[in-house]
């Protein structure tokens, strides 16, 4: 396909603008030209009558950094229209790898059986590039690079620590990194200072970086973390994208209403600031984030020694109880379990988990733990329609899955994904724009691709005019919506007829071409 015309669909061209009935024709990867009437020059025409032209959606916020390279057809994100994922996020990435990192990453490759062939940011960059079917922008995991750098400790990074941690930011900037991200709730985020955070994002501000964070806290100080993220933003000298913006647990639901006016205050005063959002009440991460902090220290096998000791076993069972009895048993779900005989466990909540086995949640939570040393996610529900409304309605908020790519089939068709990674963009058009009318179908493009382009400093995507890049979705506005549910998750969304990417047919009527035409975008060479 070497040109192409799209025909006769109603234009939706990312700037807000209202749609239009037009031709949008497709050269050498790139937008040729955009009119009303038919071009002069008309490529292979692709008869579009009755259906929605919009720009590739931006993930602002994916986990596929290592899950392109065991299957790079990235389904389950093409499947709902995304053609650019930000890689890298809450404080884990897939590069640079330093000490015992290199051998951490290298076992999800050895599971594949794959080679690790990469170390740097840069060999990372040229590893992906035109393996995947969509484009990649990628961020430097603070978590990814202490640990790589300080092994599992908690404490503080001495100088001559900081300073190579400096060196291999500033090193993964002028690779093409987009910013520096954390994550503040996560081991080793949480041992990490703000001001060791400040030290560290001053290295990508002489490149424009971007600072993303997963707060410290999403619940019962969830303000004060905000805070502390902006304050990040404001004394380096960098914009800040709060990642999947929140309150956890009832009790502390309205709390966005507070976080939204900080922000807004932050902006006035010339901070950079946009958030992200998945469209869901519910959230998911791994089973050890209901475990205090101290008890996380050193990894999983410090963790499991813990216990075995009498003592530090009652304290860990105090702390959780008390905060997880408050939050509500009932409200945390099993996701993937890492072992084969306790696949019975997943989608069951903790309060019935431990009523069938008839002991109390938390000594369930444990057992469940030990068992698959570690290896268990969960699914939350713990936030409350207005906060997900309240959040929605903000101007700045941008759209991002929060999950890595997956696939119905293949190596990556195992375990219980929250069902975000396959329905978020199709959710949000679906049930937040057609069925509640939250904002406008253009204004939610909008914010899917022109609005997270300008905030991406990309020069050349997010929007359909002639020059820019031909990231393209094909949709039924009628009928496009998320598929996958909390029980059955592997399953794509409806109504995305066609997705290109970089001009190349990715997803034609439900099924992938598996064309693997995306590009590891280098940031400094987009703006
Ligand atoms: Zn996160």
């Amino acid at each position: 396909m070497a040109r192409f015309t799209i025909a006769h669909a109603h234009i939706v061209d990312g700037t807000g603008r209202p749609a239009y009935r037009g031709f949008v024709t497709v050269s050498e990867g790139r937008i040729e030209s955009v009119s009303e009437l038919p071009p002069a020059v008309e490529g292979e025409r692709v008869e579009a009558d009755g259906l929605t032209l919009t720009p590739g959606f931006i993930d602002m916020h994916s986990h596929s950094d290592l899950t392109l390279f065991a299957d790079g057809r990235a389904v389950s994100k093409v499947s709902q229209g995304i053609t650019l994922e930000v890689l890298g996020q809450c404080g884990i990435s897939g590069a640079p790898l330093f000490g015992s990192m290199v051998d951490e990453v290298a076992r999800f490759f050895d599971r594949h059986h794959l080679d690790l062939s990469y170390r740097t940011m840069g060999e990372y960059l040229s590893a992906i590039d035109r393996q995947t079917a969509v484009n990649v922008l990628a961020l430097i995991g603070q978590g990814t690079l202490r640990r790589g750098v300080m092994g599992e400790g908690d404490g503080p990074a001495g100088d001559k620590e900081l300073r190579q941690m400096q060196v291999a930011i500033d090193e993964a900037m002028k690779a093409g990194a987009l910013g520096l991200s954390t994550g503040l709730i996560y081991p080793p985020g949480c041992y990490t200072s703000t001001d060791e955070v400040v030290a560290l994002t001053r290295t990508i501000a002489p490149y424009q970086g971007l600072y993303f964070s997963h707060l410290r806290n999403e619940g019962d100080t969830l303000v004060e973390a905000v805070d502390e993220a902006l304050e990040i933003g404001q004394r380096a000298g960098v914009g800040v994208q709060l990642s999947h913006h929140k309150a956890m647990g009832p009790h502390n639901w309205g709390k966005t209403a507070i976080t939204l006016d900080h922000i807004n205050q932050a902006i006035d005063s010339g901070l950079d600031v946009y958030l992200d959002q998945y469209p869901y009440v519910a959230s998911a991460t791994s089973l050890t984030a209901l475990l205090p902090d101290w008890a996380l220290v050193g990894g999983h096998e410090a963790t499991l020694a813990r216990f075995e000791d009498g003592e530090l076993l009652q304290r860990i069972i105090e702390e959780t109880d008390r905060k997880e009895s408050r939050f509500g048993w009932d409200r945390t779900r099993i996701g993937t379990v890492s072992e084969e005989q306790e696949r019975d466990l997943q989608g069951k909540s903790m309060a019935e988990i431990a009523q069938e086995w008839n002991i109390a949640p938390v000594h369930a939570l444990i057992r469940i733990l030990r068992d698959n040393h570690m290896q268990v996610s969960m699914i939350r529900f713990g936030m409350g329609e207005d906060d997900v409304e309240r959040v929605f309605r903000y101007p700045r908020t941008l759209i991002g899955t929060d999950g890595g790519a997956v696939a119905p089939d293949g190596p990556l068709s195992q375990g219980n994904p929250h069902p975000r990674t396959y329905g978020t963009f199709a959710r949000v058009l679906g049930e937040f724009v057609r069925q509640k009318q939250w904002t406008t179908f253009e204004q939610a493009i909008y914010r899917m691709t022109g609005l997270a382009a300008q905030r991406l400093h990309l020069s050349h995507r997010g929007r359909i005019a002639p020059g820019y890049w031909a990231d393209l979705v094909l949709l039924d506005k009628d009928q496009v919506n998320d598929v996958a549910t909390f029980a059955r998750p592997h399953q794509t969304a409806v109504g995305i007829i066609n997705v290109y990417v970089n001009g190349q047919l990715e997803w034609h009527d439900g099924r992938h071409t598996g064309a693997l035409w995306g590009n590891a975008l280098r940031y400094f060479a987009e703006r």
